[in-house]
């Protein structure tokens, strides 16, 4: 059997997983997560009230549940395990890790309360156990920067109702705080002309479906060129008469230049192409600008991505996803690229034995790792449906403690304590 070694269960480790099965009926493939809970991105970037995304969730599951699949959660390699051990141990190793750190603009007044990356933000209504509460509050006015799918997502989750965010998985007491906010304006701006924009049709036309917001356009000289987006745009800009209680603005070729205030954020200050510097009043800044990777042990990111030659990194050493290239595409755009990769690793990898998880598992057990196996995740599954109240579809754990408590590992043999 041929030892593989996955980092990171979000949709690229997952289909990896799922592609090396099929190329490779004698590789057995053990997936490490630094979280008790796999899907990554899935579970923690796509918005809350994109169900229908988020059940993508069930297809990487099954690849979870396969005889010669291991999970193992909580497990960080770089804290519980090295990178170099991985790397003894399995015949190969494939870094799935994603792009978990925001980039900046580097611009004055970033560290404003108030100002805040996509990802800390997503990452907050999405329950993730690293995320901070949102100690802002009396949000009237928000500014998102950028023109992607990202500023979508988030103008959209400020711009619902109550009554259109039922069935989510927000947690209690982020609904609260989208509820408490007496937002009226949310201001979506791009460096870029509308043409440039990287939205894609359909979500940004979701905006012109909203129960108590309209999408507007104030300036239609900047809605020049012809494509999907464009028009759509457009149609917004036909909406300049109509009031709604949150009104969403569209602007285009205004580069941040600074985010003011005193002590906490009052207003973002942009240039535009001719020079004039404007100004945009507001409480929240969100900035949806990309994400770059963290680094692994001693694989370390070049420019945001781990440098590689169609997803090889050296010899024995791989990697999927955005931590491959960068942060963009959707979640099927991983499936076609850990066919190639998937492809690379069954071509390449050497016939030498090389223990696997029967070596991996005495050194969880020597540094008392209480890990999640597959049968643990379904715990936590289970218990975060079961408890979701009326009007949402679950309610996350969103510590850790908590996800290992649900997951009675103390009971089972992934927990050291248990077998002592
Ligand atoms: P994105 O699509 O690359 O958009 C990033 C935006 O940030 C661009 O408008 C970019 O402008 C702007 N930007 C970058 N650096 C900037 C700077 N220094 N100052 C001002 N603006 C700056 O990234 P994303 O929105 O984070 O999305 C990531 C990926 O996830 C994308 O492939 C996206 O489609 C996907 N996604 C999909 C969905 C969905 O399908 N529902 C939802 C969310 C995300 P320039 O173009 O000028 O560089």
């Amino acid at each position: 059997m041929k030892q593989i070694a996955i980092i990171g269960s979000g949709p690229a480790g997952c289909y990896l997983a799922d592609c090396l099965l099929r190329l490779m009926p004698d590789a057995s493939i053990d997936i490490f997560e630094r979280l008790p809970v796999p899907f990554g991105l899935v579970r923690y970037g796509v918005a809350p009230d994109h169900q229908g995304t988020k059940a993508v969730a069930r297809v990487l599951d099954r690849v979870l549940s396969r005889d010669r699949v291991s999970f193992f959660g909580n497990v960080e390699v770089g804290r519980d395990l090295k990178l170099e051990e991985l790397m003894l141990l399995y015949d190969a190793v494939a870094l799935a890790t994603g792009a978990a750190r925001d980039r900046r603009l580097n611009i004055a007044g970033e560290e404003l309360p108030g100002v805040l990356g996509s990802g800390a933000f997503t990452g907050w209504y999405n329950g993730h156990p690293d995320s901070h509460p949102l100690a802002i509050q009396g949000v009237r006015s928000a500014v998102v920067i950028g023109n992607g799918n990202v500023a979508i997502d988030v103008a959209r989750i400020l711009a619902k109702s109550a009554t259109e965010l039922a069935g989510s998985d927000l947690s209690p007491e982020v609904t609260a705080w989208l509820e408490t906010q007496p937002i009226e304006s949310i201001h979506v701006v791009g460096r870029r002309s509308a043409a440039d924009a990287k939205f894609t049709p359909h979500e940004l036309a979701e905006l012109g479906t909203l129960q108590r917001a309209c999408p507007m356009v104030q300036d239609s000289t900047a809605l020049a060129g012809n494509n999907g987006i464009v028009e759509t745009l457009r149609s917004f800009a036909q909406n300049k008469s109509r009031r709604a209680s949150v009104m969403i603005y569209f602007h285009f070729n205004l580069t941040p230049i600074a985010f003011l205030g005193n002590g906490r954020l009052s207003a973002v200050q942009f240039r535009s192409a001719d020079g004039a510097l404007s100004e945009i009043p507001a409480q929240l800044a969100i900035t949806c600008i990309g994400y770059e990777t963290r680094p692994c042990c001693t694989a370390t990111p070049a420019n945001g991505v781990f440098a590689n030659e169609e997803g090889k990194i050296k010899d024995r050493l791989y990697v999927v996803g955005w931590a491959k290239r960068g942060p963009s595409g959707t979640i099927p755009t991983n499936r076609t690229e850990a066919q190639q990769v998937a492809q690379k690793i069954a071509e390449e990898v050497p016939d030498r034995v090389r223990p696997g998880r029967t070596g991996v598992l005495p050194l969880l057990a020597q540094r008392q790792i209480c890990w999640t196996d597959y049968a643990a995740w379904r715990r936590i599954d289970a218990a975060e449906v079961a408890r979701a109240g009326d009007g949402r579809c679950r309610e996350k754990f969103t510590a850790v403690t908590k996800m290992l408590e649900a997951a009675q590992v103390g009971q089972s043999l992934s927990c050291p304590s248990a077998t002592a």
